[in-house]
């Protein structure tokens, strides 16, 4: 690649980089921290209609400071070595960023899901499993997928079930994956996490008129026009719990094979259905077409939510952005050159690493309530509280094991101690965690006149607890 145009790689380096260049590190481990430590490429084949067809699948593990190593698993015909490479640097960033107890890692397919039918995609997924296994990059206790985009919970359900019969002894196999769906371990609350966080980090941000101001938004965040990117997973729920509960105004949303726009706002709901039913946006009633291009991100509106895919702002459209907030629902939206043109007309980002930690966040809840063999369902309501109780003390053990403060927030403790159900549990644990993690960012935002972004701050406040880790860990 030429220098000019970095890889997602490269951009992600050159931003951790910066930051590190603010800090005083040990000598040596800026670099320990920031490379990869391993890749793992597997080629298998499956025979499928009468023929075998190779698959290229990845599992990269960035850093094992902390162990299990977590992240997702994406199907698309885009991933390669970078890409998954760069995503597990983010993950492990992500992870300290928010305190979750995880290193960083990713893994994808090099697949176009909408190719095969869903008994292919079973023994595919199997056997990628299987070739994961063999090397220990699918284990509760050092490697633990997720969905990631064309993956989800039926997927997760492949694998969960794959490694348990590879490993019928390992009584903490459900732990092994997590995004599960609810009825085979998985926890409530998981599928819509990644875009319940964006919306409790857009809330969490208006809750501070200093930060605000520095966007020029001027009010509340009801009535807020804005652009999506992007309506799967992380995208819909997003967009649609920002209209549905903060009266939020949709006005544009892109997708892969068109952008539809309404000034008035885009029901959301709606225009799921009529994507699920047609194929796409397009004929959506009452709303303008575009056909497939990223020109609705320059689209008039106060805040910009790429929730699609990395490097769709660049030094090309950034200039063009009208957006005043963007915040990176999806992993590496922005490549580094579209970053300093953005923070040179001083755009505030609010950084993937920070929005889409929701999804890890819950994910963390799912494995530890695996790991306590917990039957939530079986239970009756009466021992609820001593089970709650149970689990608070459990989850403080595993902090305390894993030799890093780790302590539950005392918003989600009391929401156990009270017997919450599962959802509400899950919902208040993740908004104390986008609270206390925005708070660590802005600290340093405000604190320290060389760091001029979010971006910058996050990766500061990851850096020093990855560094704090290295320094218990006696390296
Ligand atoms: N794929 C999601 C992410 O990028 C979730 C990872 C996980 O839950 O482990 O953060």
């Amino acid at each position: 690649m030429a220098s000019n145009h970095p890889s997602f790689r490269d951009s992600v380096d050159r931003m951790f980089t910066h930051a590190a260049s603010l800090m005083k590190l040990p000598p040596g481990l800026e670099e320990k921290i920031r490379v990869c430590n391993s890749t793992y490429t597997v080629r298998f084949g499956v025979r499928l209609r009468g023929a075998i067809h190779t698959f290229t699948g990845y599992r990269s593990v960035h850093s094992e400071h902390m162990e299990p190593v977590k992240g997702g698993i994406r199907y698309a015909m885009s991933v390669n070595q970078d890409e998954v490479e760069a995503l597990a640097a983010l993950m492990t960033y992500k992870c300290a960023l928010v305190e979750v107890p995880f290193g960083g890692s990713k893994g994808g397919l090099r697949i176009n899901p909408r190719d095969w039918d869903e008994d292919e995609l079973e023994r595919i997924t199997r056997r990628f499993t299987y070739e994961l296994s063999r090397r220990s990059l699918i284990s509760p206790s050092q490697n633990v997928p997720a969905p990631d985009m064309g993956t989800g919970e039926r997927e997760m359900a492949w694998m969960a079930d794959a490694y348990k019969r590879l490993h019928p002894d390992d009584i903490n196999a459900k732990a092994c994956v997590t995004g599960k769906p609810v009825t085979i371990g998985g926890i409530l609350g998981r599928v819509e996490a990644t875009g319940r966080g964006v919306q409790y980090a857009i809330r969490e941000f208006f809750r501070h008129p200093e930060a605000l101001k520095r966007t020029g938004i001027e009010g509340e965040l009801s009535g807020k026009r804005i652009v999506v990117q992007g309506l799967g997973n992380v995208g819909y729920h997003a967009a649609k719990f920002l209209q549905e509960e903060d009266g939020c105004v949709i006005v544009t949303v892109v997708e892969y094979n068109g952008t539809v726009h309404n000034p008035d706002g885009l029901d959301i709901e709606a225009l799921k259905d009529h994507i699920r039913e047609t194929g796409g946006v397009e004929n959506f009633p009452g709303a303008s077409f575009r056909p497939a291009g990223l020109e609705g991100l320059e689209d008039d509106c106060d805040i910009l939510i790429p929730a699609a895919v990395e490097s769709v702002i660049t030094e090309k459209n950034a200039g063009k952005i009208k957006a005043k907030l963007i915040i990176e629902a999806a992993n590496g939206p922005t490549t580094s050159e579209g970053d300093k043109i953005l923070k040179d007309r001083g755009i505030v980002v609010i950084p993937d690493m920070y929005a889409n930690a929701g999804g890890v966040t819950v994910s963390y809840f799912e494995w530890v309530k695996n790991l306590s063999q917990i039957s939530l369902g079986r239970l009756e309501r009466r021992h609820e509280e001593a089970r709650n109780r149970l689990l608070v003390s459990e989850i403080e053990r595993l902090s305390a094991d894993s030799g890093v403060k780790w302590t539950l927030s005392e918003g989600f403790k009391s929401a156990y101690l009270h017997g919450a159900d599962e959802l509400e549990l899950v919902r208040s644990g993740l908004d104390d965690t986008m609270r206390e993690s925005y708070m660590k960012m802005q600290e340093v935002w405000f604190g320290d006149d060389r760091v001029d972004d979010l971006r910058t701050a996050a990766y500061v406040v990851a850096i020093r607890r990855i560094t704090n880790v290295y320094g218990s860990l006696g390296l």
